[in-house]
């Protein structure tokens, strides 16, 4: 065992506090990430705060993480020591179901989350809010050179969490995208819908995003709090994603769906979201959902994004800043992700 660094919620709601977290000896498949930088995802927040239900406490949040290796198991093949890499939500599956054979190990029964899952040793996983990190080889991606580890790390839950559903419902030339909620998933979606060719709408609670959401590569913005807006845009998209982190009328926003359009839910609210039937019947419309990416398809969406010249919008904070930026987050003040800086630890 190996004591590092980590900042630890010790209950829902409570303050960050600087501590030591125990990391397992190097099995033979096993990587020793250093971590450089984790993102700050929403879905932190949910679990550090109780809403998504149980919680293990203390926890250490983080699954937006960049790093180099720092030592490799016997049998690792596939990274070396000096590599960037980075690890996302998932550190492990079984490996064996339809989902993981298909290479969407996200939706295997057996998949063990990044943090608050009970990893296969009896232990409970730990994030990215520490120093390092050990993971099995299969669950650490290459960033590719051309992205700095900074801007990468939240490509590892935000950008794939966009990347897959935009993938999966074909967005692309001619597609009329709708990105519900500009926050740190949102500003992915809106750059790599832009990247895939597709005509990208943000919608927005407010006027304020307006210009960065046109920087950011969309054709347009609607604002949602001015009353008007969902009924003049109805019926005039292709698919919509969903971001937003907390119940909106899902009514409302089906009705902006065109003939067989898909209305895909990735964000995560606690409550339920009522629908209506006659909001799907009339066009033919699908509501959906999507969690995250497959390990492979993680690898191709960061190598897409090194193409494309993408990453996120950061601003990098230190550790003693988490509690402040959990709550600029929630208050939607975010442009457009926070990463911790680990070398404030
Ligand atoms: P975030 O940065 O806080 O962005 C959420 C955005 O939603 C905000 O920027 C805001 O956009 C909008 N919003 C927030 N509260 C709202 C309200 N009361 N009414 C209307 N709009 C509101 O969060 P995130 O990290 O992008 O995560 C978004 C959600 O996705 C969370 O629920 C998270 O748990 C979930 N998530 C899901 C997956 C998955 O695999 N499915 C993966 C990661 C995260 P505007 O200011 O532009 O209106
Ligand atoms: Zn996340």
């Amino acid at each position: 065992m190996r004591s590092v660094t980590a900042y630890a919620t010790p209950g829902p709601g409570k303050p960050f506090q600087k501590t030591t977290i125990e990391r397992r000896d190097l099995g033979p498949k096993d990587v020793l990430i250093k971590i450089h930088y984790a993102g700050i995802c929403h879905s932190d927040i949910h679990t550090g705060r109780g809403e998504w239900g149980d919680t293990h406490f203390p926890l250490v949040p983080g699954h937006e993480i960049a790093g180099t290796v720092e030592a490799v198991g016997a049998q690792v093949t596939r990274h070396s020591v000096g590599d960037r890499v980075g690890v996302g939500c998932m550190v492990n599956s079984c490996g064996e179901c339809d989902a993981c054979q298909a290479g969407e190990e996200q939706y295997c029964a057996g998949m063990i989350g990044t943090y608050n899952a009970l990893d296969r040793d009896g232990t409970w996983t730990q994030g990215g809010y520490s120093t390092h990190i050990v993971v099995t080889e299969d669950f650490v991606l290459r960033i590719p050179e051309g992205i700095s580890l900074d801007v990468a790390a939240p490509l590892l839950c935000a950008g794939i969490t966009l990347y897959s559903p935009l993938r999966h419902w074909n967005a692309g030339p001619g597609k009329r995208v709708g990105i519900l909620g500009l926050g740190g998933l949102g500003h992915m979606g809106v750059k790599l819908a832009h990247a895939m060719g597709a005509e990208v709408t943000v919608f927005s609670r407010s006027t304020a995003k307006a210009q960065d959401a046109l920087e950011l590569g969309a054709d347009h913005y609607a604002n949602t709090g001015d009353p008007e807006t969902l009924g003049r845009l109805a019926g005039s998209f292709d698919l919509i994603i969903n971001t937003v982190s907390a119940a909106i009328d899902m009514n409302a926003h089906l009705n902006l769906l065109a003939l067989d359009g898909t209305l895909v839910n990735v964000g995560a609210p606690s409550e339920q979201l009522p629908v209506h039937a006659f909001s799907l019947i009339p066009h033919r419309r699908s509501w959906a959902g999507s969690m995250i990416g497959g390990i492979r398809e993680t690898q191709e969406m960061l190598d897409f994004c090194a193409q494309h010249g993408l990453g996120a919008d950061i601003e990098l904070i230190g550790g003693e800043q988490i509690d402040h930026a959990w709550d600029r987050v929630v208050e939607g003040d975010v442009r457009y992700r926070f990463v911790i800086d680990t070398a404030s630890f």
